[in-house]
């Protein structure tokens, strides 16, 4: 019986990963399109838009070719297969190391797991609003940049029966001991 439903699981997870995969790969190539033509300037007269959709543009584009085109960081010749959910250096198969959903360099593993966890903030996102989450992204980038802290981003995601979307719950995870301080400086951050 509990076989039975391990087995639904999976699939469903599997599924949920290859129409998640299809969904970004789409909008890669919606918006390279796109670059192309704010490059060959038919569209120039729309220059609102274009710098509308500039910052999600980018980082996106840096997550669809971030990993494919990096090398480790520790092996220059090795093909990178993760990014470090702490330090966001891309590893190879030998350095990086899956957890709880989440992937990281050796030493922050050990930093990871080596610490409580708790979350300052969590927002939901969908394929058409992912610039809802970018504080989230900014302020880990922040606190690990100028101060060394970190901090962990995880995502988890959802089909919204109802109104046939894709939503996704990004999580801001910081050390337990700093969350009072971070999670205030996160709040002040945000506006
Ligand atoms: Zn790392
Ligand atoms: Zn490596």
């Amino acid at each position: 019986m509990s076989e039975k439903i391990i087995f639904i699981l999976v699939g469903a997870l599997v599924f949920l990963v290859l129409v998640l995969v299809g969904v970004v790969l789409y909008l890669f190539n919606r918006l390279l399109k796109e670059k192309d033509m704010t490059q060959d300037g038919e569209h120039s007269t729309e220059p609102s838009r274009a710098t509308r959709t500039g910052a999600d543009r980018d980082q996106l584009k840096r997550m669809a070719e971030g990993v494919e085109s990096s090398y480790c960081v520790n092996h220059p010749q090795d093909h990178a297969q993760g990014l470090c959910a702490i330090c966001n250096e891309t590893f190879c198969e030998e350095c990086i190391k899956e957890h709880e959903g989440l992937t990281f360099c050796r030493p922050h593993f050990r930093l990871f797991i080596s610490h409580e966890w708790e979350t300052v903030e969590t927002i939901k996102t969908t394929p058409e609003t992912p610039e809802t989450a970018f504080p989230i992204y900014d302020f880990k980038k922040a606190l690990w940049e100028k101060e060394g802290l970190p901090a962990v981003i995880s995502t988890h995601y959802k089909i919204n029966i109802d109104t046939d979307t894709i939503e996704s719950y990004v999580k801001l995870l910081v050390r337990a001991d700093e969350y009072e301080t971070l999670a205030e400086r996160y709040q002040t951050f945000k506006h």
